[in-house]
């Protein structure tokens, strides 16, 4: 049965697709998450549905043509607000694809305004004067800088985002924001005024983000990380309720796939070794000429009843470098996606039905290798990160957290399962 949905979201990777969904339903909104476009009409009910999109490095015309498309099948099942979410750390390249999908939606919904903001101040993101902070660092000062695809070497988003955009991209600064609905429309106007059509909003406290939700209330499109989405679901009549986060028990075996190399990953892989969970390296170049993934499964198999083990490419940022000297930047990652999603694969046909994913390209290769469509949203492990729940493409229930590579404190892993229990 088509459903009406309030907010249509198009999401640039699955972990962001997460985070958005998982601050949508603290606000009280049901939410769904599909996983790429859906081939078929939704038959659960959702206030929101966020489509889960692998775009964020991909050729930005190709990143385009997707956020097209999952735009008509949104609007398709009625959303009348579309919010495009992206990395909380801004992640992109010279070439985009924050820029021009942003720029695709505004063509294809007709409107000459839109506000960028990756401000989460609750997750240690804040945008002042247009400079993203990530904790008590600037964006170009924190670990981004060494991101594998996506380092991050400039924190003056405005210069970042008016680099990938045909449209002038101006700043609605702090001093607006705290000000509340009258002072941001206002500014909002004199933007538009001097010909600007895309806002980079600053953002200090939490508060911020809610004083801004009721001045966006009319924005046919938002875009911005997923911090925007704590002030939306008053637009839409809706309150904080437990009802919108309850998921199916869980059963089955546990474990962790982590492919991302962020620095917060590397504390949870090691702290999760440090509590005595079985831990397996994969080394990228033995997965570029040997059967890594069986060996991986072999180990794993008479560990699972025991309780989680651990399966991780992560790496320090020299090691990394190396591992990419030798197979290519691009190659290199996609090489250990591919290796970590046949991992993700086999540990489900061991009998794994509780499954954490570190890192954001890892976690849409694992879901997309394991054939999961439809995600429910349910409790929260660690801000950004909620346990999800679906079924693979041979039928079998699963809950997953999909963690994005900076989030959850270092004792997540261990974390995540006690939640579930
Ligand atoms: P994050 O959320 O931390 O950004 P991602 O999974 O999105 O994590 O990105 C990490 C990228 O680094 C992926 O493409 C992954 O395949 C790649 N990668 C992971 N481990 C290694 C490694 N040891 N050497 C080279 N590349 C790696």
């Amino acid at each position: 049965m088509k459903r009406n949905v309030l907010l249509g979201c198009i999401a640039d990777d699955f972990t962001g697709a997460t985070d958005l969904a998982n601050n949508l339903v603290r606000g009280g909104m049901r939410v769904v998450q599909v996983i790429g476009i859906p081939s078929r009409p939704l038959d659960v009910p959702a206030d929101a549905v966020v489509v889960a999109l692998k775009s964020r490095t991909i050729a930005p015309a190709e990143a385009q043509a997707q956020s097209l498309e999952a735009l008509r099948w949104l609007k398709g099942h009625g959303a009348g607000q579309i919010y495009f979410k992206y990395c909380s750390t801004f992640d992109s390249t010279a070439q985009g694809n924050i820029g021009p999908v942003t720029e695709a939606l505004m063509d294809a919904l007709g409107t000459d305004f839109t506000i960028a903001t990756p401000a989460f101040p609750e997750n240690q993101r804040t945008v002042f004067k247009g400079h993203l902070f990530v904790g008590d660092v600037l964006l170009s000062d924190s670990g981004m800088r060494d991101h594998p695809l996506t380092p991050m070497t400039d924190s003056n988003l405005v210069r970042v985002l008016q680099a990938q955009c045909r449209r002038k991209v101006g700043l609605i600064d702090y001093r607006a924001v705290a000000q509340g609905e009258a002072a941001i429309r206002a500014r909002l106007a004199q933007l538009r005024t001097d010909g600007v059509a895309i806002a980079i909003v600053d953002a200090l406290t939490n508060e911020d983000l809610l004083r801004l939700g009721p001045a966006l209330n009319d924005m046919l499109l938002l875009t911005a990380g997923s911090g925007v989405a704590i002030g939306l679901p008053p637009n839409f009549g809706l309150v904080p309720s437990g009802a919108s986060a309850t998921l199916p028990a869980a059963g089955g075996a546990r474990a962790v796939v982590s492919g991302s190399c962020s620095q917060a990953t590397q504390r949870q892989v090691r702290a999760f070794a440090a509590a005595g969970y079985p831990a397996f390296a994969v080394d990228p170049l033995r997965a570029a000429c040997g059967d890594v993934v069986g060996q991986v499964l072999a180990w794993a198999r008479p560990l699972l009843p025991g309780g989680p083990v651990l399966a991780y490419s992560t790496a320090q940022a020299h090691a990394v470098r190396a591992v990419q000297g030798r197979l290519g930047v691009q190659e290199a990652g996609e090489l250990v996606e591919r290796t970590m999603a046949q991992i993700a694969c086999g540990l489900v046909d061991l009998g794994v039905r509780q499954l954490v994913i570190a890192g954001g390209e890892t976690s849409g290769a694992c879901v997309q290798a394991l054939g999961v469509d439809l995600l429910q949203i349910g409790p929260q492990i660690a801000p950004g990160v909620p346990w999800c729940w679906g079924r693979d493409d041979a039928g079998r229930a699963l809950h997953l957290a999909l963690k994005s590579g900076n989030f959850g404190d270092d004792d997540f892993f261990g974390k995540a399962f006690t939640i579930l229990q």
